[in-house]
C-alpha cells in the first residue's frame, strides 16, 4: 500500500475496542447524521481550491439526484415523488445560493462548509419570518439539498455496510447494531467511530468478528477523506491517517508480530482450563449472529454463555416468528451438544434499537423500558420466543437466561410467562425439556445487592459487567466522554461481585460472569479469586484467558482479591496487580 506523501500526516488516540492492526483505505460511511459544519480559516491561495471543491460537491449533488430522479421514473409507484427531486434541482441550481456562499469563501476566507452553513443560516431566518406554512415547509427542503452538499464536501459514501465493495476500514460517526451486524469480514478490515466506548454494543461486535476496531475518536469522520490511507491499532487505540513508509513499514513488522501471537495461543487449545492447583473454569463464548458459532468452537468453547438474541430481529420491519426462533436455537443446540447453550431472552433498548418493534422515544433509554421490562410488558412478543427456546431445548443442553432483572418480582413474572409456554406446549404435545435451567444476569446493582434472594429463585446467574458498570458508576457505555470511567477495577464494582460471587457460592448455585471483563485477562484474574467459575467472553479471548488461569494458582488469586478488597482506588489495584504479577496478564506481542 503506497501512501500519499503530500497528505497531512494525522495521529488519533481513541479506545481500542478490538485488537489487532490493519493497513487499508478509508472509506466514510453516510450514517444520516450531517455534521455540524467545521470552522477552517484559509490561506489566500487556498481559495480557489476551496470554490472548486464547493463546485464538485454541487455536481456530485446533481448527479446524485439524476440518478435518483430516473430511478423514479422508472418505478410506476415513484413517480408521484418525481416533483420533490425537480424541486430540489432547481435549488441546486439556485444562483443566490451557489453566488453567495463563493462570495463567504472569497470574502471571509473560510472553507466552503462554513460559508454554505453561513448561507444557510440567513435564508432559514429569513424564512422563519414568513407567516405562510407552505412556504415555510419549503425551508426543509433547502435545508436538505445542504445537507446533502455538506456530505458530499466531507466526501462520505451514502451505500450501507453491505454494500461495500472492496475491503475497506469503514469510519463513521457511528454504526448501529443493524450495521455491524452486516459486516461482512474481508469486506470491512476494521472500523472508526467518533463515538462509543468499551462496552458498547459496536465495540462487542467488532471483537466478536475480530474485526481491529477503535471507537470515540471524537473527530475521525472530519479528519479522514475517502481513500486516505490509514493504520489502525486496535489494542492501543492509535490511528495513523495518511502515514509515511517508513511508519507503515513498522506497523507491518507488529502486525506479523500480532499474527505469530493469535497462532501460538492455539497451543491452549485442547488444554484443560485449569489453574496450577486444579481449579477447573468454565470458558463458554458469547455470540450475537449464527456465523460466529464455527469460531467459537474452533477455539475452544464450553458452550455459549450468552446468545443476544436480540440480533435475530434486527434487518428487519417484522418480528421473527416462532418457528424462526426455533430453527435458530435449535442449529445452535445440535452444534454445540453436549455443552450447554446459554439463550438470553431479547434484550431490547439502550443502544440496541430493533426495527419491528416500535420503542418510542425515551428520555433516558439506558433507564427506560429495556430488556425484561419491555418483554413483560409485551407478553405475547415475550412468549413466541419462549416457546421457540423450550422447543429447541428438545435438541440440546439449552438454557433460559432473563436479562437487566432488577428485582425478584421480575424473576417470578418471567418465570410464570416461561410456566404457561411451557403448558401450552405440554397440551399440544410438542417435547421440551421439562427441567430447562433457569437463569439471570445481574446487571443492575438493586439485585446484585440482593444476590442472596436471588439465587433462591433460579439455577445460575451471569454477571454482566458492561452493565453493571454502568449503573453502579453512573456512566453511559456508549459516551465517549465519559468512557476514561469505565473502571472494572473500582473499589465499588470489585465488592459487587464479591457480593454476588459469594452469595452464589453460598448457595451452591453456579455463578458466571459474561460482560466484557470476563475476556480480559487481568479482570479475569480477579474474577477467579472472587469464585467465579464460569468466564463467557469473543473467540479471541477465550485462548488468552485460558493462558493466564492456567499460569496461577487459585489460592493465589484469592489472595490478590483479599488485598485488593481493601484498596481505595482502581488506579491502585491496577497498580498491585501488575505488581504482584509483572508481564503475566499483558498483552505478550507488544512487548
Ligand atoms: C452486560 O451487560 O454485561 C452484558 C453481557 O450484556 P450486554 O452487553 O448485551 O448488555
Ligand atoms: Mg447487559
Amino acid at each position: 500500500m503506497m501512501a500519499d506523501s503530500k497528505k497531512q500526516v494525522i495521529l488519533m488516540k481513541g479506545i481500542g475496542v478490538s485488537s489487532g492492526i490493519v493497513i487499508g483505505k478509508a472509506y466514510l460511511m453516510d450514517t444520516g447524521v450531517v455534521e455540524p459544519a467545521h470552522y477552517c480559516h484559509l490561506d489566500a491561495s487556498d481559495i480557489d481550491r476551496e470554490i472548486e471543491r464547493f463546485e464538485k460537491a454541487l455536481n456530485d449533488s446533481w448527479d446524485q439526484l439524476n440518478r435518483i430522479k430516473k430511478k423514479l421514473e422508472e418505478d410506476r409507484r415513484g413517480k408521484e415523488h418525481i416533483s420533490i427531486i425537480d424541486a430540489h434541482l432547481m435549488i441546486l441550481k439556485d444562483n443566490m445560493l451557489i453566488n453567495d456562499t463563493v462570495k463567504v469563501i472569497k470574502e471571509e476566507r473560510v472553507n466552503a462548509e462554513w460559508a454554505l452553513h453561513t448561507v444557510l443560516k440567513g435564508v432559514m431566518e429569513y424564512f422563519d419570518k414568513i407567516d405562510d406554512e407552505y412556504l415555510r415547509e419549503r425551508s426543509k427542503d433547502i435545508e436538505h439539498i445542504v445537507n446533502r452538499v455538506l456530505v458530499n464536501l466531507t466526501g462520505r459514501k451514502h451505500e450501507p455496510v453491505a454494500e461495500i465493495k472492496t475491503p475497506s476500514i469503514v469510519i463513521a460517526r457511528d454504526l448501529t447494531p443493524a450495521d455491524t451486524a452486516q459486516m461482512v469480514k474481508g469486506m470491512v478490515l476494521s472500523f472508526l467511530t467518533d463515538v462509543g466506548g468499551k462496552t458498547s454494543h459496536i465495540a462487542i461486535m467488532a471483537r466478536s468478528l475480530e474485526i481491529p476496531a477503535v471507537v470515540g475518536l471524537e473527530s475521525v469522520t472530519r479528519k479522514a477523506e475517502n481513500g486516505d490511507t490509514v493504520i489502525v491499532d486496535g489494542t492501543t487505540g492509535t490511528v495513523i491517517i495518511n502515514p509515511s513508509e517508513s511508519v507503515i513499514d513498522v506497523y507491518r513488522k507488529r502486525q506479523e508480530k500480532y499474527a505469530d501471537y493469535g497462532k501460538a495461543l492455539f497451543h491452549y487449545k485442547d488444554l484443560p482450563c485449569e489453574t496450577t492447583d486444579g481449579r477447573r473454569i468454565h470458558l463458554m463464548g458469547n455470540m450475537e449472529i449464527a456465523e460466529e458459532i464455527d469460531s467459537l468452537i474452533e477455539h475452544g468453547a464450553e458452550g455459549i454463555g450468552l446468545y443476544r438474541t436480540e440480533y435475530l430481529y434486527l434487518n428487519r420491519k417484522d418480528l421473527p416468528t416462532e418457528e424462526e426462533h426455533v430453527r435458530a436455537y435449535r442449529q445452535l443446540a445440535k452444534r454445540m451438544s453436549p455443552n450447554p447453550a446459554i439463550i438470553r431472552t431479547l434484550d431490547i433498548g439502550g443502544d440496541k434499537s430493533i426495527g419491528g418493534i416500535d420503542m418510542g422515544k425515551e428520555i433516558n433509554p439506558a433507564l427506560g423500558l429495556r430488556a425484561i421490562r419491555y418483554c413483560l410488558k409485551n407478553v405475547e412478543i415475550f412468549k413466541t420466543q419462549l416457546r421457540g427456546i423450550l422447543r429447541a431445548s428438545a435438541s440440546g443442553k439449552i438454557k433460559v437466561m432473563f436479562p437487566m432483572i432488577s428485582g425478584i418480582e421480575e424473576i417470578r413474572r418471567a418465570k410464570a410467562v416461561l410456566e404457561e409456554a411451557k403448558a401450552e406446549l405440554k397440551a399440544e404435545g410438542r417435547p421440551f425439556d421439562q427441567g430447562i435451567e433457569i437463569g439471570v444476569m445481574i446487571e443492575i446493582p438493586s439485585a446484585a445487592i440482593i444476590a442472596d434472594m436471588v439465587v433462591k429463585e433460579v439455577d445460575f446467574i451471569s454477571i454482566g459487567t458492561n452493565d453493571l458498570l454502568q449503573y453502579s458508576l453512573a456512566i453511559d457505555r456508549v459516551n465517549e466522554h465519559v468512557a476514561y470511567l469505565y473502571e472494572p477495577f473500582h473499589p465499588a464494582v470489585l465488592r459487587i461481585i464479591k457480593t454476588v460471587a459469594d452469595a452464589a457460592n453460598k448457595a451452591g448455585v453456579s455463578v458466571g460472569v459474561c460482560g466484557e471483563m470476563a475476556g480480559e485477562p487481568e479482570y479475569a484474574l480477579i474474577l477467579l479469586g472472587f469464585g467465579v467459575q464460569v468466564l463467557s467472553m469473543n473467540a479471541f479471548s477465550i485462548l488468552r484467558v485460558k493462558r493466564l488461569i492456567r499460569s496461577v494458582s487459585y489460592a493465589e488469586a484469592k489472595k490478590i482479591c483479599k488485598t485488593i478488597i481493601g484498596i481505595a482506588t482502581a488506579k491502585e489495584v491496577e497498580h498491585y496487580i501488575t505488581s504482584k504479577l509483572p508481564g503475566l496478564y499483558k498483552e505478550e506481542f507488544w512487548s
